[in-house]
């Protein structure tokens, strides 16, 4: 790990900016130029040495935005993506090759899973699945052929956190590579990587950015790591565009204020949704009666945004509800300043099986909910009044 003693929020601001700044610019100018004349100096044995390409990831852009990402985390290197898509499929294709297998947590979002299920099967990789908070049944899991342990900082959309510290030392006992997706978490509440994890892999499409307008992924880890993602990523193009990353180290600079906020009106409206007796259930970790509260608190300095509720009237008034909120928009996504819903049964797990939803104990009147920056107050006051019209739904069709 390196270190930079720096606060987190002096971190966000100047680590990997450059020094001296260019022209005195006090915001990292945008480079759009897909190519840059080599200098012969720089270049040393041949031409390939020295060579920025936009593809390649290794503009002035991508080296400053890379080198805060690593800072945030405290490892040694860093890779930014065209998605955090590109960064999940990139990293597992570099760690894993055909033959190999990976143990991968249950309840992982929907476009890993799709991979790890549909696409490496193809190429010869084998998924072994695994119940992240059960320890004791992963070494019946292992074979000579286990390379990697693949979890979630928290899963979507019922925000269990599996025993995150139990997978970090397993995987140094037995000579694996320690994946995380801390999409949800972010740096700011968690750093996978001061825990013993190899790679921390983000999705900076959601709270990294914070603000609905760009697709970009991460990887953090060390320098050996990130040089093999990276001459993979190469090869399969998923490079991120230059003003996606102007956008991304603009959003960044602001994530240690965004999520800190975002963390207490999570709070606050999990605790006014877990008073309501419209609520039949809150998930949020959170709460104290979450049940691996006990184990987030220990891991994590603050719970985030993303919760999801049952509510008592079932579906219908899931739906009744959702239609009725005034602030929150109907749409997939989560971490940025607007505050988002959905229902997963209908949209992001609609493709399972009611048994399968059940198994994952994912029910019909699961509503989840993104926080954003609006006013606390105002985010309660219309959930209120939400649930104030569904409840009269559903007593006048009992
Ligand atoms: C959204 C998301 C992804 C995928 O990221 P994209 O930027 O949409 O490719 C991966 N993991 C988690 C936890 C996510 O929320």
């Amino acid at each position: 790990m390196t270190t930079d003693a720096r606060g987190f929020d002096t971190k966000l601001i100047h680590a990997g900016e450059p020094h001296p700044r260019i022209r005195g610019a006090v915001v990292m100018p945008l480079f759009q130029s897909v190519t840059y004349e080599i200098d012969p100096a720089e270049a040393g044995g041949g031409y390939h040495h020295g060579a920025r390409y936009i593809r390649l990831n290794n503009t002035p852009g991508h080296d400053a935005l890379q080198s805060k990402l690593a800072a945030l985390e405290g490892g040694q290197a860093a890779l930014v993506t065209a998605s955090g898509m590109a960064a999940i499929t990139t990293s597992l294709l570099t760690v894993l090759s055909s033959g190999d297998r990976v143990l991968a947590q249950r309840c992982l979002y929907g476009g890993t899973m799709g991979f790890l299920k549909d696409e490496c099967s193809h190429l010869g990789i084998g998924v072994d699945w695994i119940d992240a908070d059960d320890a004791g049944s992963w070494e019946k899991s292992l074979t000579p052929a286990t390379r990697a342990i693949y979890v979630e900082a928290m899963t979507n959309p019922l925000l269990e956190v599996c025993n995150l510290e139990e997978v970090a030392r397993f995987a140094r006992a037995h000579g694996l590579v320690s994946m995380i997706d801390n999409t949800f978490a972010t740096p700011v509440n968690f750093r996978p990587l001061e825990l013993g994890f190899d790679l921390s892999i983000h999705s900076c499409t959601k709270y990294m950015n914070g603000h609905d307008d760009i697709a970009a992924g991460a990887v953090i880890g060390p320098a050996d790591w990130i040089g093999r993602i990276t001459h993979r990523l190469n090869h399969l193009g998923g490079c991120l565009d230059p003003h996606a990353a102007f956008l991304l180290h603009r959003g960044l600079k602001t994530l240690g204020v965004r999520v800190r906020h975002q963390n207490e009106s999570g709070m606050s409206i999990a605790r006014y949704l877990a008073a309501h007796p419209g609520v039949a259930r809150v998930h949020y970790p959170g709460l104290t009666g979450h049940p691996d509260h006990a184990r987030a608190k220990g891991l994590f300095d603050g719970f985030g945004s993303t919760l999801s509720v049952e509510l008592s009237g079932g579906p219908v008034a899931a739906d009744r509800f959702m239609s009725a909120l005034r602030i929150p928009i109907l749409a997939p996504s989560l971490g940025g300043v607007d505050t988002l819903t959905m229902r997963p049964a209908a949209t992001s797990h609609a493709n399972l099986t009611p048994q399968e939803r059940a198994s994952l104990g994912i029910r019909d009147e699961l509503v989840r909910l993104s926080v954003g920056l609006e006013s606390v107050e105002d985010l309660i006051a219309d959930l209120d009044q939400a649930l104030a019209s569904c409840r009269s739904v559903a007593s006048a069709s009992t």
